[in-house]
């Protein structure tokens, strides 16, 4: 595996491969590769015949700017778990590669996908700093597929509309979300979580674990499974800052679970910002 930092030599090194017909995948990451960045890049292995990892905390999507310099950064390490992955390329662009000087424009998905949940916490322009770096890295890789994680499930329906709408030529795919043993969602920011920060951040998993329950034994009504969900959180001394059952394409809230639903659930804990969710399915299938 190669470490490459500008556009360039990115695409220098793709010109040969892409010649010789091969395909291309792009997984992109902010680095501090945990299990979840390694299932994408064993994904985009086996949707493509090439894997470009992508390593670049992207400051516009930060709105906090404390979360910003904290933000985990180990390249080295990142470099050698993303080559066992199987990845043939690591992007490792300087942000002034990636936004130079008189840098003035934005992707931007407007509407409820970006003012949900997320964008009604964090402010919809975490989305149009998401939405605006992945269309460029998709226009300096021009890969076949990218891969992105349910994980941020609002995340990869913001960039399946963007792609949609923008006609680009990539395949999005949406890989489930890894978790730890006890179901903590893995997460780079994971790390920052003190050992009773870490008990407490399986509230958001127990919110989850209890609404698929209700779900399976046949509570359909909104109102009583969010009611669980948060009692749920309660002996962890965690506070949901949401807690939302929407419809798993469009976000519009849900009152009655008689299709697929996505319970997403945000909280902090500690210093740390958590996200996680599940699709509760009325009719008896297991929930990620
Ligand atoms: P990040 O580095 O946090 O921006 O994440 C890069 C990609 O990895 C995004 O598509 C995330 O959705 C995905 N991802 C993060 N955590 C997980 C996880 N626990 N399981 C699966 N995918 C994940």
């Amino acid at each position: 595996m190669r470490t490459v930092r500008t556009i360039s030599e990115l695409r220098a090194a793709l010109r040969t491969p892409r010649t010789n017909g091969r395909t291309v995948a792009l997984v992109p990451t902010m680095g501090y590769l945990h299990e979840g960045h390694l299932s994408l890049i064993r994904a985009a292995r086996e949707a493509a015949d090439l894997a470009v990892v992508s390593l670049f905390v992207n400051p516009t999507q930060f709105n906090d700017p404390n979360d910003l310099a904290a933000y985990p950064r180990d390249e080295q390490r990142d470099a050698l778990l993303a080559q066992e992955a199987g990845a043939d390329l690591l992007f490792a662009p300087q942000p002034d590669e990636v936004y130079p000087r008189g840098f003035t424009t934005q992707v931007r998905v407007t509407g409820p996908l970006t003012e949900a949940l997320e964008g009604a916490h964090r402010g919809a322009d975490h989305f149009h700093g998401v939405t605006t770096v992945v269309s460029k890295l998709l226009n300096m890789v021009g890969p076949d597929v990218a891969l992105f994680g349910q994980k941020d499930a609002q995340q990869a329906l913001v960039i399946r509309r963007m792609a949609t709408d923008l006609d680009l030529p990539t395949r999005i795919e949406v890989v489930p979300t890894v978790r730890e043993p006890d179901g903590l969602a893995m997460s780079s920011r994971n790390v920052r979580l003190s050992g009773t920060e870490r008990e407490q951040a399986l509230a958001l998993h127990a919110a989850l674990h209890t609404a698929e329950r209700h779900v399976h034994g046949g509570d359909h009504d909104a109102a009583s499974i969010l009611q669980a969900a948060r009692d749920a959180m309660t002996p962890f001394a965690v506070e949901p800052e949401y807690l939302a059952l929407v419809d798993p394409e469009d976000l519009s809230p849900v009152t009655t679970v008689d299709q697929d639903a996505l319970l997403a659930v945000a909280a902090h804990v500690g210093p740390v910002r958590l996200i996680d969710n599940t699709i509760l399915t009325p009719n008896g299938g297991t929930a990620r």
